[in-house]
């Protein structure tokens, strides 16, 4: 289980290692992605609050990266943070995800991106339920949810 302290020894000193890389031109990437999609992986915009697919929804399923289909999260972590975005308590695995600090508008934030394909994916804060204390604040744009298999 991860916690805040584990998220900031990844940010300030190195990340796990992804169990595969995917790495495309920022053109393929625009080619293969929604405009939402490429907005908010490659290019770090924040989509609007509310207004977003997953926000309010909690369908069973797991969350893959929108853009390499990496499996991200699961439904049964998500929960409603009042944030305006999908919010979850934990990653499916440790080497999921990567952690930058992020000191952008003048705010110290750590980042979250795929691990695989470096995906821009949301930002990650210590104010989320217990056990494991962390809010992962993450875009709709960049996740898909897939039915639970059968
Ligand atoms: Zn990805």
């Amino acid at each position: 289980m991860l916690r805040w302290i584990d998220v900031l020894k990844y940010a300030k000193y190195s990340n796990p290692e992804p169990p595969q890389r995917v790495e495309k031109t920022e053109d393929a990437w625009r080619q293969q992605l929604t405009p939402a999609q490429f907005q908010v992986l490659r290019q770090h915009a924040t989509e609007p609050p509310y207004r977003n697919a997953y926000c309010r929804s909690y369908e069973p399923g797991a969350y893959v990266c929108a853009g390499c289909r990496s499996r991200l999260f699961d439904s049964g972590e998500k929960y409603h943070a009042i944030s305006g975005w999908p919010s979850f308590k934990q990653p499916v695995s440790k080497s999921a995800l990567r952690y930058l600090f992020d000191d952008s508008y003048h705010l110290q934030r750590i980042e979250v991106r795929c691990n695989v394909c470096d995906g821009h994916l949301g930002h990650v804060f210590p104010d989320g339920p217990e056990p494991t204390g962390l809010r992962y604040c993450i875009n709709s744009a960049s996740l898909v949810r897939k039915d639970p298999e059968k």
